[in-house]
């Protein structure tokens, strides 16, 4: 049995149907025709569950949406044109002018382009913190605190977090936490640890062969008796609460920003996805266990690997007791400079360079020249990037293949 075992039926039980076309059919429709004014009225006002107009959902994209729900144990989920896309749909659709997130690990550039820029704009404002600076987060917490943001994996510190003991500080303080699992997908189980969303880019592994930009948001029921989100911390949501109860994050998420903001998914991306969501469990196995021969025999040889499976690593008991499952497919290799960087990049023959990860294929990047190119010195010492720094994610190859490839391209 691998560790992925559970999600293996569920996932090609829940894409295949059981009668007709046996693959999941592609609604390439952008609207939807009504028939009658009296069955309009009754989409718009919620009580007829037919689709509406594209932007707000469409059958191929719902589809995908319950087998992520499933995936997380949420009570639904929101399918989004990329994973930006689901992370601006879940914090927008809580914040307002004034608010402040507590930013945690990584963090993956966009992210960080998002919340130190783009929604300073807006009058959010963001700390960021190590993921083990526990303290601080808690003294940083005040009135205005509306979400906490967590990176599961650090992309690209490789730095793990407690998240059982974030979730603790989170739900004490009653305010709302968000872990971007793009990079953990099945290993890490957020709502489980005591999140209350889920975010992913489904163009990473769960997609797995660079065919489709997606991502999306999973979201768990509000409670009956008491609940953060029933606070005055949160009173927008309280009319969502109102009127659709345990679904209310739904909604709100559809309402507030994905019909003003529009970053809907499309059906043929949805469609992809749930292609590979079929074989993730699999590929996701053999990956996490590729990686540690990998990570192992480079180190060995003297390369500066970081990845936690290292003994070297400062979450190597993290890794051991919370991420038993691996920690995705990343690892990053220190050349000292961007020259010996380019060299290894221009030599190897099997890694692709390109800025996605959790390919099929193996990937790699240099991280100061491109993603992190317009960032100054103080941010890129913070997320962890060097001059030398390449960004490594193991495909699905001969782990040996790799390592032999490496090696002759370091020489
Ligand atoms: N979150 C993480 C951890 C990522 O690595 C990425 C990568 O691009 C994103 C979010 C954004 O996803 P997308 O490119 O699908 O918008």
């Amino acid at each position: 049995m691998n560790h992925f075992e559970e999600y293996c039926t569920t996932f090609v039980q829940e894409v295949g149907n059981k009668e007709g076309a046996v693959s999941p059919a592609v609604t390439n429709s952008a609207s939807f025709a009504y028939g009658t004014p009296e069955i309009a009225e009754g989409i718009f006002d919620g009580s007829v569950k037919k689709p509406l107009y594209s932007r707000m959902g469409n059958p191929t994209t719902a589809k995908l949406e319950s087998i992520m729900a499933k995936m997380d144990g949420g009570i639904g989920a929101v399918a989004t044109s990329s994973g930006m896309g689901a992370t601006t749909l879940a914090t927008m659709s809580l914040l307002a002018c004034g608010d402040e997130i507590i930013s945690i690990g990584g963090l993956f550039g966009g992210t960080y382009a998002l919340f130190n820029e783009t929604l300073t704009h807006f009058g959010v404002k963001t700390h960021f913190f190590d993921v083990d600076e526990l303290d601080e987060i808690k003294k940083t917490i005040n009135e205005n605190t509306k979400i906490i943001f967590l990176e599961s994996v650090g992309n690209p510190n490789m730095r793990l977090p407690d998240i059982s003991a974030i979730a603790k500080i989170a739900n004490d303080a009653g305010i709302v936490l968000i872990v971007d699992n793009t990079i953990t997908p099945m290993s890490i189980s957020p709502l489980k640890l005591g999140a209350d969303i889920v975010v992913y880019s489904t163009t990473k592994v769960i997609s797995g062969n660079a065919s489709a930009l997606g991502g999306c948001a999973v979201f768990r029921s509000i409670n009956d008796g008491d609940d953060k989100f029933k606070t005055p911390r949160y009173k927008e949501l309280h009319k969502f609460i109102k009127g659709a109860g345990k679904m209310a994050l739904i909604p709100n998420a559809k309402k507030r920003a994905m019909r003003d903001l529009g970053m809907s998914a499309n059906a043929h991306a949805s469609y992809q996805t749930m292609l590979g969501l079929e074989t993730l469990p699999l590929r996701m196995d053999r990956i996490v266990q590729s990686i540690e021969i990998i990570v192992k025999e480079l180190d060995k040889n003297g390369l500066n690997i970081n990845h936690p499976s290292l003994e070297s690593h400062p979450h190597n008991q993290r890794y051991k007791k919370d991420f038993s499952k691996g920690c995705g497919t990343l690892f990053t290799i220190d050349l000292g400079t961007k020259e010996r960087a380019f060299e290894f990049l221009n030599k190897t023959k099997l890694a692709t360079l390109t800025a996605n990860i959790g390919d099929s294929r193996t990937l790699a990047l240099h991280m100061a020249s491109t993603i992190y190119r317009d960032f100054d010195d103080e941010v890129k010492g913070f997320l962890g990037i060097t001059d030398g720094l390449v960004r490594i994610s193991i495909g699905l190859e001969s782990p040996q293949d790799i390592i032999d490839d490496f090696l002759e391209a370091v020489k």
